[in-house]
């Protein structure tokens, strides 16, 4: 780092010693510069440097910590989480939910719409009204939002912003970020809706302390995210994660995606209901509609509660698979799916056991998080997040190497 060579080396430099502030700040903060320079490596008078920077560009602030006893209070860092605002919002094949958080992805305004078509143009229209409801709640202007992040099902090529398929929105290589920029004048990041939340995760949640994580969604279908050395995994086309197209067992189930077997058959909501159908009609009792009414149908019914139970159990081997593959240290399940309970989520983690190589027993731990409902909207808005908090080098590097090497 001392023999930098080039002007754009320094700047390379600044950049990431301005990133590692940022990020102890934002994980430790209120925090003393002396502490930052501890924490980062970094000499005092850097730090030094850099703090006033970034209090100019208002992503931190500094002030007196309260009086405790003797000495003069130290002047503590911390981050300027209201200085700017971001846009999260999740397209649904029905509806647009939406929040404008602040810097920690804490919620500051929510909004919901329902969607009355799936064309383009009116999706965008009605995600720009959305936007511009949401900034009037919250008497926010939009020079104060950094950027919007939107979450969708399917497969998302997020680093050029186009939703290469959605089948619940029946979208096939739609370029919404450039849509919607050109009606917003903010900049637009696109993700998966998985992704959007393990990274929501990463930055805010349960997976701070972890760089190889899984995120696992259940509701009508079954979503995954790999963060992997700290990133979200996207595979080469932004499709990776179809965990709930993976087969666990020799069901002859057939799955929303026309598959025969899928793991998603078993444990999405759309399999759930179609099974416990056939249940209910052999026993002559309602059919219950909703995942809601089975989850609280089973309650009484031993049969239901079965077929949650053998759904976890698919759904256990499923994740012993992920564990052998990956190696992650934390497994998370989320999703309006978790709303089954004990019926389906109470055995699972003996099952993941019993399947993972013996070798990785005890090496990750399994979190079931109930969703709320703003989680979805937060998780995109950090995407917008994630480009801020982001180290400068995985960029730099990857421009770089583009470019004929780095050396
Ligand atoms: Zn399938």
């Amino acid at each position: 780092m001392a023999n930098t060579r080039n002007p754009a080396d320094r700047q390379l430099v600044r950049a990431l010693n301005q990133s590692m502030v940022l990020n102890v700040v934002r994980e430790q903060g209120p925090i003393s510069r002396a502490a930052i320079a501890r924490r980062t490596g970094l000499s005092q008078a850097t730090v030094g440097a850099i703090v006033p920077a970034l209090i100019e560009q208002g992503l931190v602030s500094e002030g007196a910590a309260p009086a405790s006893g003797v000495g003069r209070p130290p002047t503590l860092v911390d981050l300027d989480r209201d200085s700017y605002n971001v846009v999260g919002m999740k397209l649904m094949e029905d509806r647009i939910v939406g929040a404008i958080t602040d810097l920690e992805a804490g919620t500051v305004a929510q909004h919901e719409t329902e969607l009355t078509s799936l064309q383009v143009p009116d999706v965008v229209g009605a995600a720009t009204e959305f936007v511009a409801r949401l900034l009037a709640d919250a008497d926010l202007s939009s020079d104060q939002v950094l950027g919007v992040g939107v979450g969708l099902a399917g497969v998302i090529d997020a680093e050029h912003g186009i939703c290469r398929s959605s089948p619940f929105l029946g979208w096939e290589n739609v370029p919404i970020a450039s849509l919607l920029e050109e009606r917003l004048d903010v900049p637009v990041r696109v993700d998966n809706d998985v992704n959007t939340l393990a990274l929501a995760e990463r930055w805010f949640g349960v997976g701070q302390g972890s760089d190889n994580f899984v995120v696992i969604s259940l509701g009508r279908g079954v979503g995954f995210s790999y963060v992997a050395n700290g990133s979200v995994n996207r595979g080469a086309h932004g499709g990776a994660g179809e965990f709930g197209h993976t087969v666990v067992d020799a069901s002859d189930e057939r799955c929303p995606c026309g598959n025969v077997g899928c793991l998603e058959a078993s444990v999405g909501e759309v399999g759930l209901i179609a099974r416990a159908s056939r249940v209910a009609v052999a026993l002559d009792i309602p059919a219950p509609a909703t995942g809601s009414a089975l989850y609280a149908a089973a309650a009484d019914v031993p049969e239901l509660r079965a077929l949650l139970t053998d759904a976890g159990m698919a759904l256990g081997r499923g994740i012993a698979n992920v564990v052998n593959l990956f190696g992650p240290d934390l497994v998370i399940i989320s999703g309006e799916g978790v709303e089954a309970g004990d019926a389906m989520l109470g055995g699972l983690a003996e099952t993941v056991d019993a399947h993972v190589h013996s070798g990785l027993r005890k090496s990750y731990e399994l979190v079931v998080e109930p969703l709320r409902d703003e989680a979805w909207a937060r998780g995109a808005a950090s995407l917008v997040l994630d480009a801020l908090f982001e180290s400068p080098m995985r960029t730099t590097a990857a421009h770089a190497w583009q470019k004929g090497g780095i050396v």
